[in-house]
């Protein structure tokens, strides 16, 4: 099976410890030298950088939440003068302050050869065009596929969010061979292809490369026997990089995790205490290698297991769960990931409405696939004329489009 860096995706574990021990040290030095945020989390835990001399002592070091990134906002996690910084990024329905990442030149780099191993290593080579179908303006990881992809000499093209007729009849002219996208994007297109009664073996497409959203095992199932292709899942943090974290082989065995950069602990979501290997809990990442954006113990809230044997694929590196449940109340649709925090606190501008809402996520095959929120309006809206009422779902409609990103639909209701 097709690996694209052997030396260190195959790597002893032994060897794989010593580099990552030697990485660990030279983050941290840089993040507490640098960053404000944990020469002030070390010194009040009572730690030096010295006292983490391996990553048997990373458990001293205090976790690092979303909370702390969008409280240091803008600038504040940077570990690196601006100057030295080529992108900025910032992701969308966040609630309270945004976050802004930073990456060097070099912290791209690493991150185009991560999602070039994952493309290599489900045997994307430069003979295969590539369709990705990601919204390039709210998925940021989007671009990444392109660049990825030119490192392997694939082609790619760009299809972003055009209509299932488009898609399809560009992966027919094109002769596309795989199709990146949100799962419930590609089940989409199938459904259209159904309907239209286009015979799947009259495309050219082989492989899917899934990811931005939970999608079980059944509906994997789903499409490979309907479409007669592979489909493959692919992990990334939006606080680091997304995709590129870790990402499914051939073997469809768990996914991937890029080691060498990303220090992964499973922990024990309320107390916060280490779970070893092949125990579920949430992914807490450390991340080796970063430059711009260093995170110490991050907690993704996503939840998942480690397994370190070996895989039928040769690579050594850990291999995780599907990621399908988090820890925390964030929901993914279509892709976007939204937080209920962000709902309320738009809903808090609307005089007349709230406090209570509820959101409906339509199901479809276990997708998420469509948002619907509904309101707690006071009496006075809820007998207000129907002109009234539609003008302000209208403008709720609009102001969640704005900050979160998707069209959502409002429904006003006396108490949910
Ligand atoms: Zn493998």
């Amino acid at each position: 099976m097709p690996i694209l860096n052997p030396a260190i995706e195959t790597m002893d574990r032994r060897a794989l410890l010593e580099l990552q021990n030697e990485r660990l040290q030279i983050v941290i030095n840089q993040a507490y030298s640098n960053v404000d945020f944990y020469r002030r989390k070390f010194d009040e835990a009572g730690l030096s950088p010295d006292d983490i001399k391996t990553l048997k002592d990373l458990e001293r070091i205090p976790f690092t939440t979303r909370r702390d990134l969008m409280e240091n906002y803008p600038y504040g996690m940077f570990a690196v003068p601006l100057r030295d910084v080529v992108r900025l990024q910032f992701p969308l329905g966040l609630y309270g302050n945004p976050i802004v990442i930073g990456y060097t030149p070099k912290d791209l780099e690493i991150w185009r050869e991560l999602v070039a191993r994952i493309m290599a290593g489900i045997g994307i080579t430069e003979h295969d065009i590539i369709q990705v179908a990601f919204n390039y303006g709210l998925f940021l990881g989007a671009i990444r596929f392109n660049q990825s992809a030119e490192l392997i000499g694939a082609a790619v093209v760009p299809a972003s969010i055009a209509p299932a007729e488009v898609q399809l009849r560009i992966m027919k002219d094109f002769r596309s061979t795989v199709l990146a996208s949100t799962p419930s994007f590609a089940l989409h297109i199938l459904e259209v292809m159904q309907k239209k009664g286009i015979d799947p073996r009259t495309l050219s497409l082989k492989i899917g490369l899934f990811g931005a959203e939970p999608w079980p095992e059944e509906v994997r199932r789903f499409i490979e026997d309907n479409w007669g292709i592979k489909a493959y899942d692919i992990y990334g943090v939006m606080e680091l990089v997304e995709p590129g974290v870790a990402g499914e082989c051939m073997a469809q065995a768990g996914l991937h995790i890029f080691e060498d950069h990303f220090f992964p602990e499973i922990i024990d979501p309320d107390s916060g205490k280490p779970l070893g290997p092949d125990r579920q809990g949430e992914l807490v990442l450390t991340t080796l290698t970063t430059a711009a954006y260093p995170l110490l113990r991050y907690r993704t809230s996503d939840v998942t297991a480690l397994h370190l044997e070996p895989c039928a694929c040769g690579r050594t590196l850990a291999r995780m769960e599907r990621v399908l449940k988090r820890s925390d109340p964030m929901i993914t649709v279509r892709g976007i990931n939204v937080f209920p925090e962000k709902i309320r606190e738009v809903l808090a501008s609307f005089e007349g409405t709230g406090p209570g809402y509820k959101t409906l996520v339509s199901q479809k095959k276990g997708m998420n696939d469509q948002l619907k929120i509904e309101v707690e309006a006071s009496v006075q809206i809820l007998r207000a004329t129907e002109e009234r009422r539609e003008a302000l779902r209208d403008a709720i409609r609009l102001a969640l489009r704005r900050a979160i990103g998707l069209r959502v639909e409002v429904e006003l209701t006396k108490r949910v």
